[in-house]
């Protein structure tokens, strides 16, 4: 009934080891994110305040929904991912009480890791003139994540933004979204490795050259490696629904389907 929550709960659950790369933010999000979320109690013996939130920026498809996803699954907790666009609404008052009920809703499964993509089209930056018309939703929201900071609810808040320089500067002072992380491009490690985990689970031929298929893909996404192997998984598909022998994805389906594809962090 809500149509703003993307998912109520986990599908299956996501953790870090499904995340291909990125180690160094995996360790950023460990230490300053997850632990001090499990061990309130350390951080108040050692008069340490534990909370603020992370600003995850970057080029699309390259992991921050997916690592938000993760960390609810390394916290045990549910996820609930909200779209900016999808709490809008025209009418006066309602977009606010979208966004408290999106918070409430979560409340009442935490612990819970509340994920805002785009929030960017949250508020502007002061540099931008329309903020007057955002200036209610950014009050309603900065209110809620005034309320997770001060009271023991066992909720974490987690934004992302493809445009850092677009998100209201309020968001970023202490206590809010104030640790700014860049999720990067996948190199050619991590490429490597996501290419392993998005084809484990499907039939491959031995002869898969995983450091090959990480060189031909530079500046590819995360998605856009998603993209390649259903692209091949399809192609092989529909040769065998054709009347073709049944068979197992080749290194040639891949190579392939990186052709007919494009990287899309360039245009970021
Ligand atoms: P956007 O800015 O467009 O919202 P995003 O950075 O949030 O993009 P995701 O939605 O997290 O990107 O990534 C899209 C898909 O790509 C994920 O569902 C995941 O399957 C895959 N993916 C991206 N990065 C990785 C990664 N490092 N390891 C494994 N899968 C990844």
């Amino acid at each position: 009934d809500n149509v703003f929550l993307l998912e109520n709960h986990i599908p299956k659950k996501v953790t870090f080891d499904d995340v291909g790369g990125l180690q160094d933010l995996k360790k950023t999000i460990e230490m300053k994110i997850i632990k001090p979320f499990m061990n309130p109690g350390l951080f108040a013996k050692f008069r340490k305040k534990a909370g603020g939130g992370i600003l995850l920026y970057g080029p699309p498809g390259c992991g921050k929904t997916f690592i938000a996803k993760a960390t609810a699954g390394e916290c045990h907790a549910s996820f609930y991912p909200i779209h900016i666009s999808e709490i809008l609404d025209p009418f006066v008052g309602v977009s606010e009480q979208n966004l408290h009920h999106a918070f409430e809703t979560a409340r009442g499964n935490s612990p819970a890791v509340v994920f805002f993509d785009e929030l960017d089209a949250l508020g502007f930056s002061r540099s931008k003139s329309r903020s007057d018309v955002m200036r209610p939703l950014v009050d309603t929201m900065l209110n809620e994540l005034q309320s997770v900071e001060t009271s023991n609810e066992k909720l974490l808040v987690i934004g992302a933004t493809n445009m850092p320089w677009d998100v209201d500067d309020a968001f970023k002072r202490p206590g809010r979204f104030d640790k700014l992380v860049f999720v990067p491009p996948p190199d050619r490690e991590a490429r490597k490795i996501i290419f392993q985990l998005k084809l484990s689970g499907r039939p491959v031929e031995n002869g898969i050259v995983y450091e090959i298929l990480a060189d031909r893909t530079s500046l590819y996404s995360g998605a856009d490696i998603e993209n390649i192997v259903e692209l091949a998984s399809e192609q092989v598909l529909a040769e065998i629904m054709d009347g073709g022998h049944e068979r197992p994805i080749t290194m040639d389906d891949l190579l392939d389907a990186i052709h007919q594809t494009k990287p899309t962090t360039l245009e970021w």
